[in-house]
């Protein structure tokens, strides 16, 4: 394989500081493999246009590369500072939060907080603002209003996040502007679409039949940013529900201590690779490449987990969206990630053997890494795929070898991209002979592979080509000899 092989995928998020094709190429050349576009942030109109940059990069490139459009999501914030003060908390005063407070006329003694947040509240209920840089104790509570202590002190801006220590704060996982941003994401083809602080598998089904009603098969993401979220039995169901999952860590770990993302982040990922689900990890994991050029030793060790937890991808967010350095991130991203994969538990398989199979593709698809990673002399695995589902089968098992998804329907291998271990390669298979579909499958990845006459590869497909669960087949070729 090429010395540039890396099976852990990085995503990047487009913001005023990657913006226009010169930085997009850059980035897709630095070794990013999926864009988040937040629609926390940015206007519809400028989704649309970062969108269509990606996708002619990608184009002019060669280089498959998705687009995960992210919602925003019901994030309770608190209301407005009079002429957008910034007031400072003291750590020990008093501080109030209240529907009765004019929404745009809080002072240093209290803003204002929607009545329906306040009702999901308690005496005594630890209260996170602004990502837990404040802490409030709620002391007394009335209908409208709640007079709490300020625990931890600080500055405290217009519109900040809260979030209640626990979780329990109530509200539709998909705001009005959801829907509309959703409507956006289906128009722009978006590959995926995360859902923010999703709180029941109920969540997730309500966002694919509206992504379907708008004639969208993006894979869905449930990002995991609630307490309630990580709780059985909903967690399960959650992850059933969703493609895949975001290890949102910074909503998380206010909600339930940051001590506590640890164990969390690990069990997330390997509940989700258990389900066939896809994960990303997310949130500050080079957070200080925002403003310098190299990472700290504990942003390099923060990533090298990820990896070494079995992560599809790490996610990059102010750092590409805000940073001073998007790509020299995304080259350190890339260099940490290769060096956390040379860790020899990498190399080692590890396939579950008690497990019965549910359909013919799956089969084929475990059967091959498991021939694949007990033969001598493979090299590489190659899967002719429609929609997907071959590799993200195969891509489960750890494995040092790499799977070549090859696909010819257009969103297949942008979707792939984000898959562990899988190279995307579009591949026209509908254009040429079905008896020279096998040699010049493996013909196409020859170079990608570092392929050497003698080199055994696997080949998974269908009898019919392109067609959707048709996986039937498990060939294994040498390369060089006559392939059919
Ligand atoms: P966000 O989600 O960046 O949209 O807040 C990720 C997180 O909370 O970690
Ligand atoms: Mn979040």
């Amino acid at each position: 394989m090429q010395v540039s092989w890396r099976r852990t995928k990085i995503v990047a998020t487009v913001g005023p500081s990657s913006q226009g094709p010169d930085i997009i190429r850059g980035m897709i050349r630095a070794g990013v493999n999926v864009f988040r576009l937040n629609f926390s942030h940015g206007t519809a109109e400028n989704h649309r246009a970062n969108a269509a940059v990606i996708r002619q990069m990608s184009a002019e490139l060669g280089t498959p590369v998705g687009v995960l459009c992210d919602l925003q999501g019901p994030k309770i914030r608190i209301g407005r500072f009079e002429n957008d003060a910034t007031p400072q908390l003291a750590t020990g005063g008093s501080f109030s939060l209240s529907a009765d407070c004019d929404p745009n006329l809080g002072t240093e003694s209290g803003v204002y907080l929607d009545a329906e947040v306040l009702d999901d509240l308690a005496e005594g209920d630890r209260l996170l603002l602004d990502d837990g840089r404040i802490e409030l104790l709620v002391e007394t509570l009335t209908t409208s209003t709640a007079n709490c202590r300020v625990v931890q002190g600080g500055i405290l801006g217009s519109h900040k996040g809260v979030n209640k220590f626990g979780g329990g704060l109530s509200a539709p996982a998909l705001t009005e502007k959801d829907f509309i941003d959703l409507a956006t994401a289906a128009s722009l083809r978006t590959d995926f679409l995360a859902v923010s602080f999703v709180k029941t598998a109920g969540d997730v089904e309500l966002a694919r039949s509206s992504l379907e009603a708008a004639g969208s098969q993006a894979r869905i993401i449930a990002k995991m940013e609630r307490a309630e979220a990580i709780a059985e039995p909903i967690c399960s169901e959650i992850i059933a529900a969703a493609d895949g999952i975001m290890v949102a860590r910074g909503d998380l770990g206010v909600e339930i201590g940051d001590e506590n993302l640890i164990a969390v982040q690990k069990d997330l990922i390997s509940r989700a690779i258990s389900a066939n689900k896809l994960t990303i990890t997310a949130t500050q994991m080079m957070e200080s490449m925002i403003e310098a050029s190299t990472p700290t030793r504990a942003e390099v060790f923060d990533v090298a987990n990820a990896v070494l937890d079995g992560t599809d991808a790490v996610m990059l967010s102010a750092e590409t969206a805000i940073g001073a350095y998007p790509v020299a991130t995304v080259k350190a991203m890339a260099r940490v990630i290769q060096g956390a994969e040379r860790h020899p538990t990498l190399e080692r398989t590890q396939q579950p053997l008690a497990v019965g199979f549910s359909d013919i593709d799956q089969a084929v698809a475990l059967s091959a890494m498991y021939a694949a990673n007990h033969l001598h002399g493979i090299k590489a695995v190659i899967c002719l795929t429609e929609t997907g589902t071959t590799p993200r089968w195969m891509s489960r098992i750890q494995s040092s070898l790499p799977i070549f998804a090859l696909a010819e329907k257009v969103g297949t291998s942008e979707v792939t991209a984000l898959y562990r271990g899988v190279v995307p390669v579009y591949f026209q298979a509908s254009a040429i002979k079905p008896e020279m579909i096998n040699h010049l499958a493996v013909q196409t990845v020859c170079d990608m592979a570092g392929l050497r006459k003698g080199d055994l590869v696997i080949m998974t497909k269908g009898d019919f080509i392109n067609v959707h669960g048709g996986t039937n087949t498990l060939k294994i070729l040498r390369v060089g000899d006559k392939i059919q």
